[in-house]
């Protein structure tokens, strides 16, 4: 792979090229490049290490736009009965949009947390795996959950909760079956409940036991909103980090989505502690669930990814995109525009998400690391001209990806999938969309 400029992650080099051998980096460097079998030429573009997504619900891509003016907990309560009717072909139909979607914006690795279980409803977590096996993404499938039904206290309502044994019967399985720990994985599998007001604490605990005697990670929303707050400090008395700091919910082997109310000694708490966060400013956004303190927690030290959360609070999934909304987010917060610059926005989308998902091998290129490799046009009309190209792709909304490759393949060519057809994939995800909305159950849109 050749590119007019490369971004390693660290170092910047014009007429920089990648070698790969094996879906493995064998050498960096820059002037006149090594030959090879296969040779991907992009002058007019910026090659950097493939996106990261740190957070998504793939499924949601059947339900966007619901309930467009809700509060989490109004969204979450509408939404509900309607991802009660979930199957296996709803959920592989919307993941292969979302995943479409991800790598046409340059992402490489993701991981996809599911937590809707219908009674009845088999082979969901089997038809996002295939269908990461067949666009060729590098997938983490994280095994959600939720346990505390309307009845209980919690906010779901009880047809879509499971059996706390059951879910963790269920977790372990998919652990066996799917989770591949070798360097240069393409699928491990996460444990992730829901949320600290979908699940019971014993279940969080459990969770935390199975994942630690198996070596996989630990994923779940924390601190999204001031009503999780409320509701952590009522049922449990504290506040939503200290509850999953009492579960042994904290370490390197655990990331957290959103992560937006913490204070200032949680802040330092999390980045001692090792503990990831995916914040998703998008979805952050169209909810008002406020905004994270990126900045603070980038000085802390932290390890922070992107996500782009579900397309039912999102309406899109373009990892690329999220990199320019955490940049003019963190500036606008902070009243600063040193809150945020454009590599360090690029970095939390690369080797910040990575770092989360606990994969070292992953968002640098560098010898040794997995070949996954984005490259952005810098010749459209969006921009051609730049004087900082690295900088414009993270100021300005940046353009479809170009040229990705992932494990060394290129699956993104010409701003085109190389995997699935795209036309046939929008027509699928139509129809899934429209039988959702037709059902009963219809959520009403506010
Ligand atoms: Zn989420």
């Amino acid at each position: 792979m050749k590119s007019g400029l490369l971004w390693t992650g660290d170092r910047e080099l014009d007429g920089g090229w990648v070698l790969a051998r094996d879906g493995m980096i064998d050498q960096v460097g820059s002037g006149p490049a090594p030959s090879a079998e296969t040779v991907i030429d992009e002058p007019n573009c910026v090659a950097m290490p493939g996106l990261v997504n740190a957070h998504d619900h793939m499924y949601q891509w059947a339900t966007r736009a619901y309930v467009p003016d809700g509060t989490l907990f109004e969204w979450l309560r509408a939404l509900y009965p309607v991802w009660a009717r979930i199957d296996a072909n709803t959920v592989r139909v919307s993941a292969r949009a979302a995943m479409a979607r991800l790598l046409l914006s340059g992402c490489t690795l993701t991981a996809d947390h599911h937590y809707v279980f219908p009674r009845g409803a088999g082979g969901l977590f089997e038809a996002l795996v295939e269908s990461a096996r067949e666009l060729g993404i590098r997938f983490h499938p994280c095994r959600g959950a939720v346990s505390l039904g309307e009845s209980k206290g919690g906010l779901p309502p009880d047809s879509v909760v499971e059996d706390e044994d059951a879910i963790l019967a269920h977790t372990e399985e998919m652990i066996n079956r799917f989770h591949d720990p070798k360097p240069g994985s393409m699928c491990r599998v996460v444990v992730a409940p829901c949320s600290p007001f979908s699940v019971t604490p014993e279940l969080m605990r459990d969770s935390a036991d199975l994942a630690r005697k198996h070596g996989v990670r630990l994923h779940t929303h924390v601190a999204e909103t001031l009503d999780e707050e409320v509701f952590c400090l009522r049922e449990f008395g504290k506040r939503p980090f200290e509850l999953m700091e009492d579960l042994g919910w904290t370490g390197d082997d655990v990331w957290f989505a959103h992560g937006i109310h913490f204070d200032d000694a949680e802040v330092d708490r999390i980045a001692e502690s090792r503990t990831g966060i995916a914040h998703c400013p998008s979805s952050n956004m169209r909810l008002g669930a406020g905004i994270c303190r990126v900045a603070d927690l980038v000085r802390a030290a932290a390890t922070v990814g992107l996500g782009v959360d579900g397309a039912a609070s999102n309406e899109d999934s373009n990892l690329a995109f999220e990199a320019h909304q955490a940049l003019l987010l963190a500036r606008a917060r902070d009243a600063s525009p040193q809150a945020l610059d454009a590599r360090t926005a690029w970095r939390l989308a690369t080797r910040g998400g990575a770092d989360c998902l606990g994969r070292h091998d992953c968002g640098r290129l560098a010898p040794g690391k997995c070949a996954d490799i984005a490259c952005f046009r810098i010749d459209d009309l969006g921009h051609a001209g730049s004087a900082d190209p690295i900088a414009a792709l993270a100021l300005a909304p940046p353009a479809r990806a170009q040229s990705v490759v992932v494990n060394g393949r290129e699956v993104v060519r010409e701003g085109r999938l190389v995997t699935a057809d795209e036309a046939e994939i929008t027509r699928e995800l139509a129809g899934v969309s429209r039988r959702l909305a037709q059902g009963p159950g219809r959520a009403p849109v506010s």
